[in-house]
C-alpha cells in the first residue's frame, strides 16, 4: 500500500577532510496519514540527518544521498522536477527546529514572518495574511494572539517563541509536520506544554507528524510507533507500547533503562556506557558492539540484519529473539 511518505533504503554520506563519514546506511522508515513516528537516538545517530534530507537541507560540508528514495505519495522527491519537489516541501511538509530564537529574524514582528509565507505562497494581501497569523497564533495558544501580532521575538519567552514557530509551520497547512528536538532548548514544564499543544495540534489538523528526538521519556504519550537509530541504522522499529513493555534491542533497553521514574526516586540511573561510534571509522559487525553488555564474538564480526519479529516490528540484533523472549 502506498504511505503518505516513505523513505527507502537511504544512504547519505558527509565528504570531510578527515574522510568520508557514512552517516545513514540504508534507512527506511514510513508514515500513515495521521499518524506520529518518533524517530529516536543520541545526537549524531542520523535522526535529523534523514529529515533534512526530506526537506532537502542537509547541513554544509555537503552531504551527498548516494543511494535510495523519498516517496512522498508515492512520487520520489529526488527525481520529481524541481518545480514540483519545491512546492512538495514547501506546502506539504513542513519542519519545526530546535532552536526558535535563533530561526527567527529579530528586526521583524512575528505577525509578518509568520504572515510572509502567506503572501509569497498563497498571495494574500496584507491584511488577510495579517489576520491568518493572529488566527494561526491563537490555534497553538499565545495569550492575546491580537494584540502580541505587531511584538518582537525578544519580547516572547523561549515557549512562546518556539509555538510562533510552530505557527509558521502551520501556515501552509502541511499534510506532514517534522519537529526536530522542538523541546530541548526549553525547561521541563514548558516542554510538556509544547508537547502537549503538538499532539493536539496533530489530532485537530489530522497532520502526519515525525517527532525526532533524544528523549525517550517524552514520545510515549505522543507516538504511535518508535524508530530507533544508531549509527546510521535504524536498529529497532516497535509500535510504541511493545517497544516499552519488552524491548528487541539493546540500545533500546538501555535508553529505556536510563528514564528517570517517579516511581524510583533516589535509585541511581542506570546509563549506557561509552560514546556513539566515530562514523568515519565505525565499529566492525554491529556497530553498537563496543557499548553492549550482550555482544558476542559473532557481534564484532557480522552486521546483524534487520530481523522482521512480526506485527511490524523488527531489530537488528543478532539476539533480537533471545532479548524479546527473556533468554538474554
Ligand atoms: Fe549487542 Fe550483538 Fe545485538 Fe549488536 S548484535 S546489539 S552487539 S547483542
Ligand atoms: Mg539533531
Amino acid at each position: 500500500s502506498e504511505h503518505l511518505l516513505e523513505v527507502d533504503n537511504l544512504f547519505i554520506e558527509f565528504h570531510t577532510r578527515d574522510g568520508v563519514s557514512k552517516v545513514i546506511n540504508g534507512v527506511s522508515y514510513h508514515l500513515n496519514p495521521g499518524e506520529t513516528l518518533a524517530v529516536l537516538g543520541e545526537s549524531g545517530s542520523g535522526k535529523s540527518v534523514t529529515a533534512q534530507a526530506i526537506m532537502g537541507i542537509l547541513d554544509m560540508p555537503p552531504g551527498k544521498i548516494t543511494k535510495g528514495r523519498i516517496l512522498y505519495r508515492g512520487r520520489d522527491l529526488l527525481t520529481m522536477s524541481k518545480e514540483e519537489r519545491r512546492k512538495t516541501r514547501g506546502e506539504e511538509i513542513s519542519m519545526v527546529f530546535q532552536d526558535a530564537l535563533s530561526s527567527l529574524n529579530p528586526v521583524f514582528t512575528v505577525g509578518s514572518q509568520i504572515s510572509e509565507t502567506l503572501r509569497k505562497r498563497k498571495g494574500m494581501s496584507k491584511a488577510d495574511a495579517m489576520n491568518r497569523a493572529v488566527e494561526l497564533m491563537d490555534q497553538v495558544k499565545i495569550p492575546a494572539a491580537k494584540a502580541r501580532v505587531k511584538d518582537y521575538p525578544h519580547q516572547f519567552s523561549g515557549g512562546m517563541r518556539q509555538r510562533v514557530m510552530i505557527a509558521m509551520s502551520l501556515a501552509m497547512d502541511p499534510k506532514v509536520l517534522i519537529a526536530d528536538e522542538p523541546t530541548t532548548a526549553l525547561d521541563v514544564t514548558v516542554q510538556a506544554q509544547i508537547m502537549d499543544l503538538l499532539a493536539e495540534l496533530r489530532r485537530d489538523l489530522n497532520m502526519a507528524m515525525i517527532l525526532i528526538t533524544h528523549d525517550l521519556g517524552v514520545v510515549a504519550d505522543v507516538a504511535d510507533r518508535i524508530a530507533v537509530m544508531y549509527a546510521g541504522r535504524i536498529v529497532e522499529h516497535a509500535d510504541v507500547h511493545a517497544l516499552y513493555k519488552n524491548p528487541a534491542h539493546p540500545y533500546t533497553k538501555g535508553l529505556l533503562e536510563s528514564i528517570p521514574r517517579l516511581d524510583a526516586k533516589g535509585t541511581e540511573l542506570a546509563t549506557i556506557k561509552g560514546l556513539p561510534p566515530n562514523l568515519l571509522r565505525p565499529p566492525s559487525g554491529c556497530a553498537f558492539h563496543p557499548r553492549c553488555k550482550y555482544a558476542q564474538d559473532i557481534c564484532v564480526t557480522n552486521t546483524p540484519p534487520l530481523l522482521d519479529l512480526g506485527g511490524g516490528r523488527t531489530s537488528a540484533c543478532h539476539f533480537a529473539k533471545e532479548l524479546l523472549d527473556g533468554r538474554i
